[in-house]
Protein backbone atom coordinates (compact mmCIF):
# COMPACT_ATOMS: atom_id res chain seq x y z
CA UNK A 1 0.00 0.00 0.00
CA UNK A 2 1.91 2.91 -1.03
CA UNK A 3 1.06 6.24 1.38
CA UNK A 4 2.24 8.55 -1.63
CA UNK A 5 -0.11 11.48 -3.25
CA UNK A 6 -1.34 10.46 -6.98
CA UNK A 7 1.80 11.60 -8.93
CA UNK A 8 1.34 13.72 -12.10
CA UNK A 9 2.33 12.02 -15.59
CA UNK A 10 6.13 12.63 -15.05
CA UNK A 11 6.43 11.62 -11.98
CA UNK A 12 4.58 8.30 -12.77
CA UNK A 13 6.83 8.00 -15.48
CA UNK A 14 9.46 8.23 -13.78
CA UNK A 15 8.31 6.30 -11.01
CA UNK A 16 7.72 3.18 -13.58
CA UNK A 17 11.19 3.76 -14.89
CA UNK A 18 12.79 3.38 -11.79
CA UNK A 19 10.40 0.16 -10.71
CA UNK A 20 11.80 -1.30 -14.01
CA UNK A 21 15.40 -0.33 -13.79
CA UNK A 22 15.22 -2.30 -10.06
CA UNK A 23 13.60 -5.11 -11.91
CA UNK A 24 15.95 -5.66 -14.54
CA UNK A 25 19.18 -4.58 -13.42
CA UNK A 26 19.13 -4.86 -9.19
CA UNK A 27 16.61 -6.89 -7.96
CA UNK A 28 18.11 -10.67 -9.97
CA UNK A 29 22.03 -9.37 -8.99
CA UNK A 30 20.42 -9.37 -5.21
CA UNK A 31 21.11 -13.25 -4.55
CA UNK A 32 25.38 -12.49 -5.49
CA UNK A 33 25.47 -9.28 -3.82
CA UNK A 34 28.93 -8.90 -2.15
CA UNK A 35 27.24 -6.31 0.40
CA UNK A 36 23.85 -7.22 1.14
CA UNK A 37 22.07 -3.49 2.43
CA UNK A 38 19.66 -5.82 4.22
CA UNK A 39 23.13 -6.28 6.92
CA UNK A 40 22.46 -2.85 7.72
CA UNK A 41 26.34 -2.49 7.89
CA UNK A 42 26.68 0.60 5.81
CA UNK A 43 22.59 1.68 6.10
CA UNK A 44 20.22 2.52 8.37
CA UNK A 45 16.61 0.98 8.37
CA UNK A 46 13.75 2.88 9.46
CA UNK A 47 10.71 1.29 10.38
CA UNK A 48 7.39 1.97 12.40
CA UNK A 49 6.56 0.41 15.37
CA UNK A 50 4.43 -2.15 13.83
CA UNK A 51 7.32 -3.63 12.06
CA UNK A 52 9.66 -3.62 14.98
CA UNK A 53 6.96 -5.65 16.97
CA UNK A 54 6.38 -8.15 14.07
CA UNK A 55 10.39 -8.43 13.18
CA UNK A 56 11.77 -8.70 16.81
CA UNK A 57 8.51 -11.03 17.41
CA UNK A 58 7.67 -8.54 20.62
CA UNK A 59 4.90 -9.26 22.90
CA UNK A 60 5.12 -6.33 25.35
CA UNK A 61 3.30 -2.99 24.32
CA UNK A 62 4.73 0.06 22.76
CA UNK A 63 5.59 2.15 26.39
CA UNK A 64 7.12 -1.01 27.72
CA UNK A 65 9.81 -1.77 24.79
CA UNK A 66 10.04 2.21 24.65
CA UNK A 67 10.61 2.34 28.64
CA UNK A 68 13.00 -0.93 28.27
CA UNK A 69 14.65 0.89 25.10
CA UNK A 70 15.74 3.81 26.82
CA UNK A 71 17.09 2.00 29.74
CA UNK A 72 19.43 0.61 27.01
CA UNK A 73 17.58 -3.52 27.75
CA UNK A 74 15.96 -3.40 24.19
CA UNK A 75 18.51 -4.80 21.29
CA UNK A 76 21.27 -2.56 21.20
CA UNK A 77 21.08 -1.98 17.29
CA UNK A 78 17.54 -0.21 17.68
CA UNK A 79 17.52 3.55 18.16
CA UNK A 80 14.38 5.78 18.37
CA UNK A 81 13.70 9.44 17.05
CA UNK A 82 10.27 11.14 16.18
CA UNK A 83 8.32 8.30 17.14
CA UNK A 84 10.15 6.36 14.47
CA UNK A 85 12.88 3.66 14.80
CA UNK A 86 16.27 3.39 13.17
CA UNK A 87 18.28 0.06 12.89
CA UNK A 88 21.77 -0.24 12.02
CA UNK A 89 24.74 -2.82 12.63
CA UNK A 90 23.27 -5.78 12.22
CA UNK A 91 21.29 -7.92 10.17
CA UNK A 92 17.38 -7.19 9.51
CA UNK A 93 15.45 -9.66 11.26
CA UNK A 94 13.51 -10.33 8.28
CA UNK A 95 16.64 -10.92 6.05
CA UNK A 96 17.23 -14.98 5.61
CA UNK A 97 20.95 -14.84 5.48
CA UNK A 98 20.97 -18.81 4.04
CA UNK A 99 18.49 -17.61 0.86
CA UNK A 100 19.86 -13.78 0.65
CA UNK A 101 16.47 -12.79 0.55
CA UNK A 102 13.76 -11.32 2.25
CA UNK A 103 11.14 -13.43 4.04
CA UNK A 104 8.60 -10.57 3.92
CA UNK A 105 9.39 -9.49 0.40
CA UNK A 106 5.86 -9.48 -1.22
CA UNK A 107 4.05 -8.83 2.22
CA UNK A 108 2.02 -5.68 3.60
CA UNK A 109 4.97 -5.45 6.77
CA UNK A 110 7.85 -4.48 4.53
CA UNK A 111 8.79 -1.09 5.29
CA UNK A 112 8.34 1.41 2.24
CA UNK A 113 12.13 2.15 2.33
CA UNK A 114 13.04 -1.43 1.30
CA UNK A 115 10.87 -1.23 -1.95
CA UNK A 116 12.39 2.12 -2.56
CA UNK A 117 16.05 1.45 -2.28
CA UNK A 118 18.26 1.31 -4.37
CA UNK A 119 16.63 3.77 -7.13
CA UNK A 120 13.58 5.41 -6.53
CA UNK A 121 11.52 8.60 -8.42
CA UNK A 122 11.04 11.41 -6.29
CA UNK A 123 9.05 14.43 -7.83
CA UNK A 124 11.06 15.31 -11.32
CA UNK A 125 14.12 13.84 -10.35
CA UNK A 126 15.11 9.67 -9.92
CA UNK A 127 17.35 9.18 -6.82
CA UNK A 128 19.87 6.33 -6.74
CA UNK A 129 21.91 5.14 -4.19
CA UNK A 130 25.65 3.64 -5.33
CA UNK A 131 25.89 1.60 -1.83
CA UNK A 132 23.92 -0.85 -3.86
CA UNK A 133 26.44 -2.92 -5.81
CA UNK A 134 23.70 -3.19 -8.66
CA UNK A 135 23.41 0.52 -9.48
CA UNK A 136 25.29 1.30 -12.86
CA UNK A 137 24.48 4.89 -13.17
CA UNK A 138 25.39 5.11 -16.72
CA UNK A 139 22.87 2.53 -17.63
CA UNK A 140 20.48 3.61 -15.17
CA UNK A 141 20.53 7.64 -16.95
CA UNK A 142 20.46 5.63 -20.23
CA UNK A 143 17.33 3.95 -19.42
CA UNK A 144 15.48 7.27 -17.48
CA UNK A 145 16.38 8.99 -20.81
CA UNK A 146 14.58 6.28 -23.00
CA UNK A 147 11.54 6.79 -20.67
CA UNK A 148 10.84 10.32 -20.79
CA UNK A 149 12.12 10.72 -24.08
CA UNK A 150 14.43 13.23 -26.25
CA UNK A 151 12.63 16.70 -24.56
CA UNK A 152 14.36 15.93 -21.48
CA UNK A 153 18.10 15.82 -20.63
CA UNK A 154 19.31 14.67 -17.06
CA UNK A 155 21.70 16.48 -14.88
CA UNK A 156 23.34 14.20 -12.21
CA UNK A 157 24.07 15.87 -9.22
CA UNK A 158 26.00 13.76 -5.90
CA UNK A 159 24.62 15.07 -2.66
CA UNK A 160 27.24 17.07 -0.95
CA UNK A 161 27.41 15.44 2.42
CA UNK A 162 26.70 11.63 1.14
CA UNK A 163 28.01 11.62 -2.26
CA UNK A 164 26.65 8.17 -2.40
CA UNK A 165 23.24 9.59 -2.99
CA UNK A 166 22.98 10.88 -6.97
CA UNK A 167 20.12 12.64 -8.29
CA UNK A 168 19.39 12.69 -11.70
CA UNK A 169 17.08 15.74 -12.38
CA UNK A 170 15.00 15.97 -15.63
CA UNK A 171 15.48 19.76 -17.24
CA UNK A 172 13.08 20.24 -20.05
CA UNK A 173 15.24 21.12 -24.02
CA UNK A 174 14.45 24.22 -25.02
CA UNK A 175 14.75 25.66 -28.54
S1 LIG B 1 22.78 -3.77 -2.02
FE1 LIG B 1 21.63 -3.83 -3.98
S2 LIG B 1 22.20 -5.78 -4.99
FE2 LIG B 1 22.84 -5.87 -2.82
S3 LIG B 1 21.14 -6.91 -1.82
FE3 LIG B 1 20.78 -4.69 -1.62
S4 LIG B 1 19.49 -4.13 -3.40
FE4 LIG B 1 20.36 -6.16 -3.79
S1 LIG C 1 12.50 -5.90 5.59
FE1 LIG C 1 13.35 -7.23 4.03
S2 LIG C 1 14.13 -5.88 2.42
FE2 LIG C 1 13.86 -4.65 4.28
S3 LIG C 1 15.86 -4.69 5.31
FE3 LIG C 1 14.60 -6.33 6.19
S4 LIG C 1 15.14 -8.14 4.98
FE4 LIG C 1 15.83 -6.35 3.83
Amino acid sequence: MSRRKPRPRLAGELAAAAAAYQAAAVIPHCPECAKPCCKLESLVLELEWKQIKSFWRLDESRPAFDRRLAAGKAPREIREAGGLYYVHGKPCPAYDDAGACCRVYDQAIKPAGCSDFPVYEDGNRITADLRCEAVDLDALTESIARAVGPGFRIVRTADEEFPFIVSLTLKRKTG
